[in-house]
């Protein structure tokens, strides 16, 4: 491995003690807590964990948590409702939908009783378009983890040549617009996409969000180009990887985010982020 490892736990402790110092003026400011709300319909066990994950993390930078668990049979309108209802609530600041949903639920009509400006998860079409206009939004964590990584260590972005692989609403799309906001020059690639490593080996920067792993090889990258790697692929043996191959991309790249390690640990950490901003700017427009 000659890649420099772009280090997402190092990353996301820096960025979560920030974080704890900005929700200690907050309170101080405002005589409140940042407050974050999550909303799970039972029946998920990952979902469940998550949502216990998020609470500690909660704890940990001071932000309040209140957790709306529904039964897994609840109807739309109940969902609906409940959404609604904390979109409404002056004290919560940040809605957190947890996915999946069961069969019989719709994400989309339920984020349409969601306030954009409480989405600590990026995923109203309000903030997606304020995202693709390159105005101030709320934009889902993983893809805001990616950036700050890539901000973090450095890595100039202006003029230069990327591809993000995937064009999912929550990770592929709003990284492509992060990058040209950063004023790079992007191709997004997708299932469709006839010949990747075409592509891939003229960029300078590489973002894969697929959920296949291994789909992107060392012979499909520029020498020194720098690999955010955004897959979490667990194998038969229990093993977590990415969607790059570590071993050879890791021989080709300047710089590669590991799995796990990388991308993963900021994601959690830009959501608190997120939801700060959300009550920062709840608060201004109150006072
Ligand atoms: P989706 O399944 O929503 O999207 C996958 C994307 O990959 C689609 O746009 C699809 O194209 C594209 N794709 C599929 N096959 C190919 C191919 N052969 N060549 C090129 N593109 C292809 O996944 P998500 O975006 O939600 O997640 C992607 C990965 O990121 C997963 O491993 C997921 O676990 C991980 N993830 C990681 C997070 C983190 O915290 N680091 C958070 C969220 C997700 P098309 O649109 O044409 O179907």
């Amino acid at each position: 491995m000659t890649a420099t490892i772009l280090d997402g736990r190092a990353v996301s402790r820096t960025v979560q003690a920030e974080v704890q110092a900005e929700v200690q003026a907050f309170g101080a400011q405002y005589g409140i807590s940042p407050c974050l709300a999550v909303v799970q319909v039972q029946g998920d066990d990952a979902s469940e964990r998550y949502a216990r994950t998020i609470q500690k993390r909660c704890e940990t930078v001071g932000v309040a948590f209140r957790l709306e668990q529904l039964r897994v049979d609840v109807s739309q309108e109940v969902l609906n409702a409940t959404i609604g209802a904390l979109s409404a609530d002056d004290e919560v600041h940040g809605i957190l939908l947890q996915m999946p949903l069961p069969a019989a639920l719709s994400s989309d009509d339920a984020v349409r009783h969601l306030d954009y400006t409480k989405d600590v998860d990026g995923i109203h079409p309000v903030n997606a378009g304020l995202l693709s206009l390159g105005r101030p939004a709320l934009v889902p964590g993983t893809p805001a983890g990616g950036m700050e990584l890539l901000q973090r260590y450095d890595i100039p972005l202006a003029g230069r040549y990327a591809a993000v692989v995937g064009r999912s609403a929550i990770v592929g799309r709003p990284m492509a617009a992060l990058l040209v906001q950063a004023n790079a020059t992007v191709t997004v690639c997708h299932s469709k996409t006839p010949d990747l490593g075409r592509v891939l080996r003229s960029c300078e920067i590489v973002a894969v969000a697929v959920g296949r792993a291994g789909i992107v090889t060392g012979d499909m990258i520029a020498p020194g180009a720098v690999v955010i790697d955004f897959g979490i692929n667990v194998l038969a043996d229990g093993n977590m990887v990415g969607d790059v191959d570590a071993a050879s991309v890791g021989e080709v790249a300047g710089a590669l985010t590991p799995v796990p390690g990388g991308t993963g640990p900021m994601t959690n950490v830009m959501l608190l982020r997120n939801v700060l901003i959300a009550a920062r700017r709840q608060e201004e427009t109150r006072s």
